[in-house]
C-alpha cells in the first residue's frame, strides 16, 4: 500500500514537472511569435509633481496581448525573455512603440513632457545600444530629452565599468536617466555619486509601509535627503493612499506615481491637455 502511494506521488510529481517544462517551452515559442506578430503593447502610468500637481510624464509598461491567455503583465514573461535573450528584440519593440506613441501625441498636439522606459541589463550592456537608440529616436524626429531610461542597481552591479560608460553616453546623447526600485539593491553610495542620474525611484515596498513601519519611513527620508544632497529628483512609486501621499508631501519628496493618482492605462485612456 505504501508502495502504491509512493508510486502515485511520484507520478503526480513527474506530471507536474513535465507540464511546467512544457508550459515554459510553449510560452517561449509563443513569445517568439508575439515578437513577429507584434502582440506587445504599452500601457502608460502618470507621474506627478508633488508641489504643483502637474503631470511630469508617464511610465511605459509593457503588456502582451496573448491570443489565448489574454492580456499578460510583465511579471509573466520578462524573466523568460531575459533567460532566452528575447529581451533584446522585445526591448527594441518597446522603444519603437514608445516612439510611435510620442510621435502620435505630438501630431495630435497633446502635451507629453516625458516618457519613462524600463531598460533591461542585457539591453544596456549591448555595445551598440546608444547608437541604435539615437537612430531610432531621431528617425521619429522626437526630442531625446522626452525619454527617461529606467535602469536598476542590478545592472550597475553586473558590470559597473560598462554600465558607467553606457550611462555617460546616454546622458551626453540627451536622455534622462532614472534609477528604478531604488533601495532594494546594494548600490555603493560611492558609485552612486558618480552616476549621471536625473531621478531616484523609491521602490513601492517602502511606500507601502508608510504609517505602518517607521523603519521604512526612515529609509524614505534618507533617500529624499540623499537625492536632495546630490541634486537628483526623488519619485515615490506605488502610492495607494492619501496618508502615503501626505507623508511624502510633508517630507519634500519631489514626485509620485501610483494607483491613487492613476493606474497604467492604454494611451487613449490618458487625459492629456491639448497644446495651444
Ligand atoms: P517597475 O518598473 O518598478 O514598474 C512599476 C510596477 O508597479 C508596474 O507593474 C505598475 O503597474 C505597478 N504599480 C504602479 N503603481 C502601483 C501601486 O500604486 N500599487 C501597486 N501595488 N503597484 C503599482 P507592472 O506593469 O506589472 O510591471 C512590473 C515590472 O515589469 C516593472 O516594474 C518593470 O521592472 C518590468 N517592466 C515593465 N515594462 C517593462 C519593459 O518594457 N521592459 C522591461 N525590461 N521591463 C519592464
Ligand atoms: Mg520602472
Ligand atoms: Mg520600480
Ligand atoms: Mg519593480
Amino acid at each position: 500500500r505504501a508502495k502504491a502511494q509512493g508510486k502515485n506521488r511520484y507520478m503526480v510529481h513527474s506530471e507536474e514537472f513535465s507540464n511546467q517544462t512544457f508550459q515554459s517551452f510553449s510560452l517561449e515559442q509563443d513569445l517568439r511569435v508575439a515578437l513577429e506578430q507584434r502582440q506587445l503593447l504599452l500601457h502608460y502610468q502618470p507621474q506627478f509633481d508633488l508641489k504643483s500637481g502637474e503631470l511630469l510624464g508617464t511610465e511605459a509598461l509593457v503588456r502582451w496581448q496573448h491570443p489565448e491567455r489574454g492580456l499578460l503583465a510583465p511579471g509573466e514573461f520578462i524573466e523568460l525573455a531575459e533567460e532566452t535573450q528575447l529581451i533584446i528584440p522585445l526591448g527594441w519593440q518597446v522603444i519603437e512603440l514608445a516612439c510611435e506613441q510620442v510621435a502620435s501625441w505630438n501630431e495630435q498636439g497633446l502635451k507629453m513632457p516625458c516618457v519613462a522606459v524600463n531598460i533591461s541589463p542585457q539591453q544596456l550592456l549591448q555595445m551598440d545600444f546608444v547608437e541604435k537608440l539615437n537612430a531610432l529616436v531621431d528617425s521619429q524626429r522626437i526630442s531625446r530629452d522626452t525619454f527617461e531610461l529606467e535602469i536598476t542597481e542590478l545592472m550597475i552591479m553586473q558590470d559597473p565599468d560598462l554600465a558607467m560608460l553606457q550611462l555617460h553616453k546616454l546622458r551626453e546623447s540627451g536622455y534622462r536617466i532614472a534609477l528604478d526600485d531604488f533601495g532594494t539593491g546594494y548600490s555603493s553610495l560611492d558609485r552612486l555619486k558618480h552616476l549621471p542620474l536625473d531621478r531616484l525611484k523609491i521602490d513601492q515596498a517602502f511606500t507601502r509601509d508608510i504609517g505602518r513601519n517607521s523603519r521604512d519611513e526612515a529609509v524614505i527620508l534618507t533617500i529624499i535627503a540623499l537625492g536632495s544632497a546630490l541634486g537628483i529628483e526623488v519619485l515615490a512609486e506605488g502610492v495607494e493612499t492619501q496618508a502615503q501621499l501626505d507623508f511624502l508631501c510633508n517630507n519634500a519628496c519631489n514626485s509620485v506615481q501610483g494607483y491613487l493618482l492613476g493606474r497604467p492605462v492604454a494611451p487613449d485612456q490618458l487625459t492629456l491637455e491639448v497644446l495651444s
